[in-house]
């Protein structure tokens, strides 16, 4: 039990004296948040649908700033020209024969709500779509991951020239058009069926939360073997007219799909799926529309599908208000969530963007009261997320060098308030944090904390391992920041028109008291962060962590090489880790009660802390993309959403290639070694 205290206590990195102080600063916090700007914010933010690089989202981007400098923040914007589609476009989707019928790419417009007959409101479409036309019959291929295709190829049905009609789900829609491309289509229609969101979840919209017959997801399409702006990859997409000239790629060597795809509501695919007549899908195939699916249409259902979608180069802008620290201005705490949306985006993202500018007002009252963090905390708004998490990869590819110097921590709150339910994900050392913060929270529907509503009726709260599909990325897989992301959510329209402040009042949050729940909970976690002598890391999960996820692995590898001896060097690094882990631990709790504990010293060690994440970091990268330098966890390059931990390793696993198990063995023990080192010299009196 001692040993557990020990860790408790390291873990908060806080002076005894201080910890009352800082317990104060947590309630005058929780006290000065005015809990009506939340609403006002989100209501302000979601007036208009604000693609990245449309005229509204400048205006978004204007009242972030205008709000943010009121706050006391100093503001800064950062502009890029990025390599995207900044709009639909023309498209056109209908059955030619045997009868013709124009299918609905829109959103109806809706009687109850005033918001769903926006003028400035698109067609629902893919950013990143290849242009074209072209008339064909169709082949169904469920959620068209590469498992599907091979099906269809194992069946002996021949794609190539037809059109490809899959429901959303399963993968990251990107890889949906990768695939078809690759196994010949000539164009894609990507539906999302009511079994995933729809009737048969629930009452659909208007009604109830789900999706409609004419609900539709829009997204982006992007997928690279690196993220952010597609020609220019390591390098921020610097404005063109800049001095400093940035090389970027030609447009025609960047990996950008070429067939035309469209998104639809079940509605529109219904028409199609409905009508075709050939062989029975297979076992898991089917989906909730009232008929049996089939794999191909005949040769007497044709559709034709068009899709003309320039590229061109897009200004966009990310915003950062800084609150400096009073005593180590130099180490960050990060904050974040994109400010570009499909349509409104009043979950996704505006309801994290709210929160934040809530937050960043709290963080100003605080610093007029003398209680400012002591180190600093920057906000930070992401444009151009949605096209392919492209503002915030260019401004860390950007920042890259002072980022590793300085960065504490990236926490972030994509839709971060979007429904009810509270949830995180993390890398190992900032888990513990997360969880006592949540406990700090009360929970506004009932006599609990955040952390029993997040917990249920499990022991602890299933804390997540960090995936893809956000702007966490670049922090954490390419430069090595300790990162998190979390937040309440629900069910939602997601991608569509029908997400505006309307829908929020009405199935969100009717009460609007989630917004200054996840306020609290990111102003304590961020100010724990910020004011904690030594940063409170869990040094302890790191072995913990590796422990588990190295079984799992072998795991894995046996079932296909059952004679495999084990990672043993790894094996090895990792009792090396444990121990130095558990000798750092107390090490910085004797450090803590010792009244000699000098300046000098404490920025020492916090320099050294900042450092460990990085000993993840491997110049060589990973088989599937270098710009992916996180030896412990990627996004899955597969399906794009996935987190995969030991990422060297899954994709070996994914290929099924043996032979460089060995390699990866030497290569994480060398990345876990240099771990232990760094911690064992922070034992080691200054
Ligand atoms: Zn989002």
């Amino acid at each position: 039990m001692i040993f557990i205290c020990f860790s408790a206590t390291a873990q908060t990195g806080f002076i005894k004296s201080d910890w009352k102080n800082q317990l104060a600063t947590e309630k005058l916090f929780n006290n000065l948040i005015d809990d009506e700007r939340f609403k006002i914010h989100l209501k302000e933010l979601t007036k208009k649908p604000h693609v990245a690089g449309s005229k509204f989202n400048d205006d978004v981007i204007d009242y972030i700033v205008k709000t943010m400098n009121s706050a006391g923040l100093d503001v800064k914007k950062y502009p890029y020209d990025i390599y995207m589609s900044k709009a639909p476009g023309e498209s056109y989707l209908e059955i030619v024969e045997p009868k013709r019928k124009p299918l609905s790419m829109k959103e109806d417009v809706l009687e109850e709500d005033p918001y769903s007959s926006d003028k400035d409101l698109w067609k629902g479409w893919n950013a990143y779509s290849g242009s074209g036309v072209v008339t064909a019959e169709v082949i169904y291929a469920n959620f068209a991951r590469k498992e599907d295709f091979e099906k269809l190829q194992d069946l002996g049905i021949d794609i190539s020239g037809k059109i490809v009609i899959a429901r959303y789900g399963g993968n990251f829609r990107g890889y949906k058009a990768k695939f078809a491309e690759a196994a010949g289509a000539a164009g894609l229609i990507i539906y999302t069926d009511p079994i995933d969101s729809g009737y048969f979840k629930g009452l659909a919209y208007p009604e109830g939360p789900y999706y409609s017959e004419s609900t539709i997801q829009r997204g982006s399409l992007l997928t690279e073997d690196f993220t952010g702006d597609p020609l220019t990859p390591y390098e921020p997409a610097l404005p063109l007219d800049y001095k400093i000239k940035i090389k970027r790629k030609k447009p025609e060597d960047a990996q950008l799909h070429s067939i035309p795809v469209v998104p639809v509501g079940y509605g529109a695919a219904k028409e199609i799926l409905g009508q075709m007549n050939g062989d029975v899908v297979p076992e898991g195939w089917q989906g909730g529309l009232p008929f049996t699916y089939r794999l191909q249409g005949g040769s007497a259902l044709k559709v034709f599908l068009e899709v003309n979608q320039p590229r061109e180069f897009v200004r966009v802008h990310n915003v950062i208000g800084t609150v400096k620290g009073s005593v180590y201005p130099d180490e960050w705490v990060i904050l974040g969530c994109h400010l570009d949306a499909w349509g409104f985006g009043a979950t996704d993202p505006s309801s994290g963007t709210a929160m934040l500018l809530s937050l960043s007002e709290t963080l100003g009252k605080l610093v007029l009261e003398g209680k400012g963090p002591k180190r600093s905390i920057l906000i930070g708004h992401w444009d151009a997320e949605e096209h392919g998490v492209i503002g915030s990869t260019e401004w860390v590819e950007q920042m890259r060098d002072e980022l590793k110097a300085k960065a504490v921590a990236y926490m972030n709150f994509d839709g971060a308030v979007s429904g009810k339910q509270f949830g995180a994900s993390s890398s190992p050392s900032l888990k513990e944090l997360v969880l006592e913060s949540a406990k700090e929270v009360d929970y506004p529907y009932s006599e609990m904390s955040l952390y029993d509503n997040w917990k249920g009726n499990k022991e602890t709260p299933l804390i997540g391992n960090l995936g893809g599909g956000s702007d966490h990325i670049g922090f954490y897989m390419h430069v090595g920041i300790p990162s998190m992301s979390g937040g309440a959510g629900g069910t939602t329209v997601y991608h569509s028109n029908y997400d505006s402040f309307r829908y929020y009042e009405r199935f969100v949050d009717p009460e609007f008291q989630m917004g200054e729940t996840i306020e609290k909970f990111a102003g304590i976690m961020s100010l724990r962060l910020a004011n904690a002598t030594l940063i409170p890391y869990d040094l302890n999960r790191y072995p913990n962590d590796l422990k588990q996820h190295f079984g799992k692995a072998e795991e894995k590898v046996r079932k296909l090489k059952p004679d495999f001896k084990g990672f043993e060097k790894t094996r090895l690094a990792i009792d090396y880790l444990s121990n130095a882990a558990n000798t750092a631990t107390k090490n910085l709790l004797n450090r803590l009660n010792d009244i000699s504990l000098t300046s000098s010293e404490i920025r020492f060690l916090n320099r050294q802390l900042i450092a460990l994440e990085k000993s993840f970091i491997d110049q060589k990268g990973m088989y599937y993309g270098d710009w992916f330098k996180s030896i412990y966890a990627s996004s899955d390059p597969f399906s794009g959403y996935a987190s995969w931990i030991l990422p060297g390793i899954e994709y070996e696993l994914a290929i099924k290639r043996m032979k460089k198990l060995k390699e990866w063995d030497n290569r994480y023990a060398k990345a876990i070694t240099d771990l232990a080192q760094k911690m064992s010299k922070m034992s080691k009196k200054y």
